[in-house]
């Protein structure tokens, strides 16, 4: 049972390459998370009663949307899906409460963007399944309690912090999602050729997994720009060759870092010499947002040590300097 879903993605964010898994045995990566998930959805089901609120976090790509589709189907139960800016008015999510049967999975996606009037909505809902709403208004409003069906809330966020702590109590179950090992990501990138038909050598698909910056959102859309490089040339089979020419041309570096990396990188480097340098003044000399910086880019670098996250602010690490090509000035050495 999949109601339609007011989450604002794009169509092919829905399905990317094909390759969105259907159940959590189809799941490559996340050991962790899945092995936990497994357990609380047996021990639900074995009980009959609505599985505990679940927060999902980590760096957008990672699976969060994919992981609560997954726990409905699961579940057995049904699917409904909005998100944080999408929900203006405390009518909005009313509506949404009310609607749902017991024991449903409701996704909301960037639940750090919900405005806190409607936060506080959620808290009694997801703590006792009530929901208290104001009718009328001036003297004649009274408040009114509607008893609502079991459910489960499972919540997506890039960032744990971002939450407010009473709102991030309110999940028994907090799983944080991680960057997937080129393994993983080799694992989902061959299972995608083979949903799309493609002839990828596995040294093909090594390529592109190791390109992927850790993502399988980057490389379900690699997957797809390499079909397409392959097909206007009339390659049938993709080599490491044919998948290199082709992530050159994206501009997807040996890393898997794309442009938007190599200026960050760069302008640390460069304007501030190596940083220290705090994020806002990064974000203001890009021109970029600094939720952007420090949601999208950031993580990956910093896993990967080419930025490191001081008291005194971004600097550029050894790796970052290499990756450049450059060398840090001598004051950086030790
Ligand atoms: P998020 O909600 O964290 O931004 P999504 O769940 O929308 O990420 O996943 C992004 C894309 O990556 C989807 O096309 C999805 O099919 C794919 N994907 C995510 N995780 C996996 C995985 N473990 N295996 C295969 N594909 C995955």
């Amino acid at each position: 049972d999949m109601r339609p879903t007011d989450a604002a993605k794009q169509p092919d964010d829905m399905n990317e390459g094909g390759i969105r898994p259907e159940s959590l045995a189809d799941f490559t990566g996340q050991k962790a998370s899945r092995e936990n998930l497994s357990v609380f959805i047996e021990a639900a089901r074995a009980r009959g009663e609505a599985l505990d609120h679940v927060l999902l976090h980590g760096p957008p790509g990672l699976g969060k949307t994919t992981l609560a589709q997954i726990v409905s189907r699961e579940l057995g139960v049904g699917f409904r899906a909005t998100s944080g800016p999408v929900i203006q008015r405390a009518g909005d999510l009313a509506a949404i409460l009310t609607n749902l049967q017991p024991r449903d999975v409701l996704f909301i996606d960037e639940i750090h963007r919900l405005q806190p009037a409607i936060e506080e909505i959620l808290y009694p809902a997801m703590e006792d399944f009530q929901l208290d709403l104001i009718i009328g208004e001036g003297p004649a409003a009274r408040s009114v309690r509607i008893d609502l069906a079991p459910f489960t809330l499972v919540a997506a966020t890039t960032r744990a912090g971002l939450l407010a702590t009473p709102l991030r109590d309110r999940f028994g179950i907090p799983l944080r999602l991680v960057f997937y090992t080129p393994d993983e990501l080799r694992a989902i990138v061959s299972r995608g050729a083979l949903k799309l038909g493609m002839n990828l050598k596995a040294e093909g698909a090594e390529e592109i997994a190791r390109r992927s910056r850790g993502t399988p959102r980057i490389a379900g859309r690699l997957l797809r720009r390499v079909r397409d490089f392959a097909l206007v040339a009339g390659k049938a089979v993709i080599d490491r060759e044919l998948a290199d020419a082709a992530l050159s041309r994206l501009e997807v570096d040996a890393r898997g870092l794309d442009a938007m990396d190599r200026r960050y990188l760069m302008r640390i480097a460069e304007h501030h010499k190596g940083g220290p340098v705090g994020v806002e003044t990064v974000a203001a000399g890009l021109a970029e947002a600094r939720d952007t910086l420090e949601d999208v880019i950031e993580p990956y670098l910093i896993q990967e040590g080419m930025v490191l996250r001081t008291a005194r602010g971004r600097m550029l690490g050894e790796p970052g300097w290499k990756h450049l090509g450059l060398t840090p000035p001598a004051s950086q050495v030790d």
